[in-house]
């Protein structure tokens, strides 16, 4: 009987077997730029020079390929640098992507400032409008259609298969930014999407020191064209990186319930708050996409945004007076961070349609213990 392994086990084993020569049970990290054919034109293990292939990022992309329940994997220096690849491998000048009108602020501004010039069109739209979606790929003959699901910072969620079906029937193809969930809680590409795009930055990697991106499809073709870029423009992520990004994504489904457990005390907490105006999470029944969540994600996850009554004042004193809450950028290492997206992460769309409330702070719960996180909270409350 065929037997489909868990995740756990995927995320541990897949791309990780033992070292043949000495037995090393955690494969070598190969530093090598270049490898010693056995003569002219005959490679000894298909490898040449690293920027084409390094047996270390083969290991990480077998293993994302496997925890996305996709066929090929390409991982980058960086999730932007994945994004230019992917979208560099697709589009040429003259075509047209419409995205989330609240996607990741450097999504944003790679799209209109760098690709734009170059020719690359773009249309943000509320992806929770499936009219406004189909009348905008339809109105650009859109090729690609991109989203976040749970957005960031605002937590809106998506119908992934859903949106699949409105993107394939107007011939575009549906890329999911998966950062925010994480292949544990959420596999874009068993509902319908084409292609899912990761800042292994976050989650993955899970521990704050190494940044990355990936790629992951389940199509031949498709693999072909980004396998390509890759190995022609060179994005490419270095043998230490890809090292530690694997050595976290081994362990991403245990730290994914502790963060989602975590982060549900927490929303819970903030909701009681008088300081609290609005807490953006999708555990909750009154989230506008609680139900769509609860259909295509495993659990809630790490995020959780809020807005408070107080204000942009309000907001900023809060972010300034945690002490296990670290005031810095980025998301999902173990460690909690808060985050003002209006002036820190999302200050490149300050003054655009995807602009995000000044009252804003967005919290990446880490997995310390959920009660010295309150604590943490409250102390920061006392000084409003
Ligand atoms: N996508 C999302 C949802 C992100 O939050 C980020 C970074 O914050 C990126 C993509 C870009 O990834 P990186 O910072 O690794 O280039």
């Amino acid at each position: 009987m065929s037997h489909v392994e868990g995740f756990n086990t995927r995320f541990v084993h897949a791309g990780q077997e033992f070292e043949p020569r000495t037995g090393a049970v955690v494969p070598p990290v190969h530093f090598s730029t270049t490898y010693a054919p056995e003569a002219i034109g005959q490679l000894r293990a298909g490898y040449d020079y690293g920027r084409g292939t390094n047996p270390t990022r083969d290991s990480l992309q077998t293993q994302l390929a496997a925890a996305e329940q996709g066929t090929h994997a390409f991982s980058f220096g960086s999730g932007l640098a994945a994004e230019d690849s992917l979208i560099r491998a697709i589009l040429r000048p003259g075509d047209h992507i419409v995205l989330g009108n609240d996607v990741y602020g450097g999504t944003y501004r790679l799209l209109t400032r760098v690709l734009g010039p170059w020719g690359i069109g773009s249309t943000p739209v509320d992806m929770s409008d499936a009219n406004a979606v189909a009348a905008a790929i339809e109105a650009n003959g859109a090729k690609l259609v991109w989203v976040e699901t749970p957005s960031n910072p605002m937590m809106k969620i998506t119908d992934i298969a859903a949106l699949a079906e409105i993107a394939h029937a107007a011939g575009a193809l549906l890329v999911v930014d998966n950062t925010f969930a994480s292949p544990f809680l959420q596999q874009p590409l068993s509902l319908g999407a084409d292609i899912v795009v990761h800042s292994t930055t976050k989650y993955i990697g899970g521990h704050s020191d190494v940044v990355g991106g990936a790629v992951v499809v389940k199509d031949e073709a498709l693999a072909e064209q980004i396998g390509f870029i890759q190995f022609a423009v060179g994005a490419v992520s270095g043998p230490m990186d890809a090292y530690l990004t694997t050595r976290g994504l081994k362990t991403l489904g245990v730290r994914m319930r502790a963060h989602s457990e975590n982060a549900a005390q927490i929303a819970t907490w903030l909701r009681e708050r008088k300081e609290v105006e609005h807490v953006l999470y999708p555990g909750f029944a009154e989230h506008p996409g609680h139900e769509i969540a609860k259909r295509q994600m495993r659990d809630f996850g790490g995020m959780v945004s809020v807005q408070l009554t107080g204000g942009a004042a309000a907001a900023r004193k809060v972010a300034e007076s945690t002490r296990l809450f670290t005031l810095a950028e980025s998301l999902g290492g173990i460690e909690s961070l808060m985050n003002y997206p209006s002036e820190m992460t999302h200050a490149s769309v300050k003054g655009t349609e995807l602009a995000v409330p000044e009252n804003l702070l967005r919290l990446s719960v880490g997995i310390e213990d959920a009660a010295d996180l309150i604590d943490d909270l409250e102390r920061a409350f006392m000084t409003l």
